[in-house]
């Protein structure tokens, strides 16, 4: 049973349509450097349009906190986004009030528009009745399809649809899907790779993780944390020391719930941290004083391997190394690969996500096969610590 109503549950023909979506697309001096945000949203602007109803974009840029600015202006996206859609796209440089009206009201069927950034108001973050009432009296039918900004309860993504009947859009959609087939509802073995940085920022994700899959492995510079906590001397490497207990608190915790947890058993340290910095590989146990782990080992890599042979279904989060600087990056792209190979034979299912992952596996030339790579980051990691988002909560029949 669907969870949620989509686009074929709606009647958009000659109606007015706000659209969430996400165009919060990287940008150097004017120029949009990565259009991978703009071509997720094209599919239900393209199906609104062609059932004629009249698409009206609402979307947010950066973060001008509730003032407007002109860095933050979504002006310069329109012509990208009328380009890439092969249909004209009107701008309103304001996304209340007389100037949204009357662009709106001069709207015929198929039409689209872009409104200015939602967050130059602050209602927007605020989720405002009146900043939402302002909002809703352009519209007659809501579709949300911005994943990525669903774990937010703001006007745009949360406070419509109180207003009018609401669907999810083609990508969220998509999304949803792919999320449940990973976590939801997935295929067992289910194994998670977590790397990055930092055990801090992904506590919940870890915690939420240990119950509901079957190996966990982890990676990163997050691994050195688990590693140190075990006793194991890790030099100068990245580590939370302070997290000692927390991550022994998570093993425990793995252990009760069934879920093996994978570490490091060896590693690639050096005694810089730059671009052909002289690397070697040793045993976890050898790691001197004066040295930093930067990657996995080999081995390492092969044990991750075999788990994912193993495994119908892989969540993947975070780089297993320092994967932006070469030769730090052989783990990530080793096991990316494999799993790419198996998913490419119809073995394994494998969602991935999170702003680092995604560059990461297209480093690795693994994305195209992947089962699902989003573009969300706070979302992806909200979903993956097993937290209602708000979003999607509000599309739910
Ligand atoms: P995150 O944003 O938490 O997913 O962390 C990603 C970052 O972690 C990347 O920039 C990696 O370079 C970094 N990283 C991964 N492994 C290590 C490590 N062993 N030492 C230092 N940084 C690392």
């Amino acid at each position: 049973m669907k969870k949620f109503k989509t686009l074929d549950d709606a009647d958009v023909s000659g109606k007015r349509v706000l659209l969430r979506v996400d165009l919060n697309v990287p940008m150097k001096d004017g120029v949009v450097t990565d259009k991978t945000r703009i071509e997720r949203v094209l599919p239900t602007i393209r199906e609104i349009s062609e059932k004629g109803g009249r698409v009206i974009l609402l979307a947010h840029f950066g973060r001008p906190k509730g003032k407007p600015n002109a860095d933050m202006s979504l002006e310069r996206v329109a012509p990208v986004l009328s380009e890439m859609l092969g249909q004209p796209v009107g701008f309103a440089d304001d996304c209340i009030g007389p100037v949204a009206a009357g662009i709106v009201a001069a709207l015929t069927d198929g039409d689209v528009v872009l409104l200015e950034n939602t967050r130059f108001h602050a209602g927007e973050e605020a989720n405002d009745p009146d900043f939402v009432d302002a909002l809703a009296s352009l519209g007659d039918v809501y579709v949300n399809d911005a994943f990525s900004a669903a774990h937010r309860a703001h006007a745009s993504t949360e406070g419509l649809a109180h207003h009018m009947p609401s669907y999810a859009g083609r990508t969220m959609q998509a999304e949803l899907e792919a999320l449940e087939q990973g976590l939801g509802n997935p295929e067992r073995p289910v194994v998670a790779v977590v790397g990055g940085a930092k055990v801090s920022s992904k506590i919940d994700l870890l915690q939420n993780l240990v119950s509901r899959v079957d190996a966990l492995v982890i990676g990163g510079g997050m691994a050195n944390t688990f590693l140190a906590a075990q006793g194991i001397s890790v030099g100068k490497s990245l580590c939370e020391h302070d997290l000692a207990d927390t991550a022994r608190a998570i093993v425990e915790a793995a252990k009760a719930a069934g879920c093996e947890i994978v570490l490091p058993t060896d590693a690639v340290i050096a005694r810089e941290f730059k671009a052909g910095a002289a690397s070697e590989t040793v045993d976890v146990h050898a790691v001197p004083d004066d040295a930093m782990i930067l990657d996995a080992g080999p081995k390492s890599v092969e044990v991750v391997n075999q788990w994912l042979d193993k495994a119908k279904t892989l969540v993947w989060n975070g780089p297993l190394g320092a994967f932006e600087i070469a030769p730090f990056d052989k783990a990530t792209v080793a096991a990316a690969r494999h799993a790419a190979e198996l998913t490419r034979a119809g073995k394994l299912v494998s969602v991935a996500g999170g702003g680092d992952t995604v560059a990461a596996l297209n480093q690795a030339g693994a994305a195209a096969d992947f089962s699902y790579v989003s573009t969300a980051g706070g979302a992806f990691l909200e979903w993956m610590e097993g937290k209602a988002l708000p979003g999607v909560e509000v599309l739910k029949a």
